[in-house]
């Protein structure tokens, strides 16, 4: 089987070795006579995989012991309200960066449960742009500043996350999660679905530290209460235990890939690559995103006309590399090349873009 470059924005490109080793294990894991999907989620078999997911996440991320980290259903979506549910108390109020497609929706969720706020808001910028610390309008007492480290979207991506004292940052890291190290200890809560970097879609990664966990309102359903699933172990239900099983192979492979530090690097490889490649076209691609916030992993670009897209994207596909279209609000191209696509699909891409614009 020869396989397809897949720059798609989410669920994303797997290590084939994961896959492989997936296929391995899938009917009889560690020579137990079941597969780990069988296994009730109450018995050693799938508890010492539960809790050495959890260890793994905690060394590739260096988290602080008091922080919890939580596996949930629900997508990164479910964050959007899960988040003002437990910690927007009444009276209380929370920011909101506004700067893309994801920040707006997570806002747009929390005003229907409490008193959100927009902190900054890009559309002025047709959202290409990310503001600088001074720009950013908390309102004293806060609950919380909720920002998006990467708008898949938009191509957007935070080089420093904004730190402001007092106000516990939350960030929703849904597309560059673990794609480069962040410290863990400067965010008060910070969430992903791991579809796009670290697994498949099914479970949802939340690192919250305690004091904001102790804040958790006791009077919302058990299963949306972010401190039954911490007492829990995130096992009040049944959990997600093949993306799960998943996310612990993933983070071998990134650990034995130099970890966080060593992706980064291999991530910024991949992705000054492609800039330079659209930068050095004449003009034939343009990337809309001011320079200074371009994304590493969702690389957004146009060509000179609607049809030559149409015409990119077909032939992109004809040999093997898919999904290159932009998401269908903004239009365009975009190419999405989180931690498990190698620098030889990038390199495939590049190829094949400089080929495309000297024929058209
Ligand atoms: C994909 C994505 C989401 C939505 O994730 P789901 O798991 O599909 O709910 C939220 N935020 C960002 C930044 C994303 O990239």
């Amino acid at each position: 089987m020869s396989r397809k470059w897949n720059f798609s924005a989410g669920p994303a490109t797997l290590p084939v070795e994961v896959l492989k080793q997936v296929r391995e294990e899938i009917v009889d894991f560690n020579d137990a006579g079941l597969s780990l999907i069988e296994s009730s989620h109450r018995t050693a078999l799938y508890n010492d995989v539960h809790d050495e997911t959890n260890d793994l996440v905690r060394e590739m991320m260096g988290i602080p012991q008091d922080y919890e980290v939580l596996f949930l259903g629900g997508g990164a979506t479910l964050q959007f309200a899960m988040l003002p549910m437990n910690l927007l108390h009444s009276g209380a109020h929370a920011d909101y960066v506004v700067s893309g497609a994801w920040a707006k929706k997570a806002y747009q969720d929390a005003v229907k449960i409490g008193d959100a706020r927009v902190a900054w808001d890009g559309k002025d910028e047709s959202y290409n742009s990310l503001p600088s610390l001074s720009d950013i309008k908390t309102t004293p007492g806060s609950a919380y500043l909720h920002v998006t480290s990467n708008e898949t979207i938009g191509g957007i991506q935070w080089k420093e996350l904004p730190r402001i004292d007092g106000v516990p940052i939350v960030a929703d890291m849904s597309s560059d999660i673990m794609s480069r190290p962040v410290n863990v200890a400067d965010f008060g809560m910070i969430y992903a679905g791991a579809q796009k970097n670290i697994g498949p879609a099914g479970v949802t990664l939340v690192i919250i530290k305690d004091d904001l966990l102790k804040r958790s309102r006791d009077e919302i359903p058990a299963y949306l209460n972010y401190k039954t699933q911490a007492a829990k172990n995130s096992m009040l239900n049944t959990p997600p235990v093949f993306p799960i099983y998943v996310v612990n192979l993933m983070m071998k492979w990134l650990k034995m890939n130099g970890g966080v530090a060593g992706i980064e690097k291999l991530n910024r490889e991949k992705a000054d690559l492609l800039y330079s490649t659209i930068d050095s076209s004449n003009g034939f691609y343009k990337c809309p995103v001011d320079k200074r916030v371009r994304s590493l992993m969702n690389v957004v670009f146009r060509l000179p006309s609607e049809d030559l897209e149409k015409k990119f994207i077909g032939e992109a596909a004809d040999v093997g590399m898919i999904s290159l279209k932009g998401h269908r609000d903004v239009g365009g191209c975009r190419a999405s090349i989180y931690n498990a696509m190698p620098l030889e699909g990038v390199e495939a891409l590049t190829n094949f873009m400089k080929e495309f614009a000297r024929n058209n």
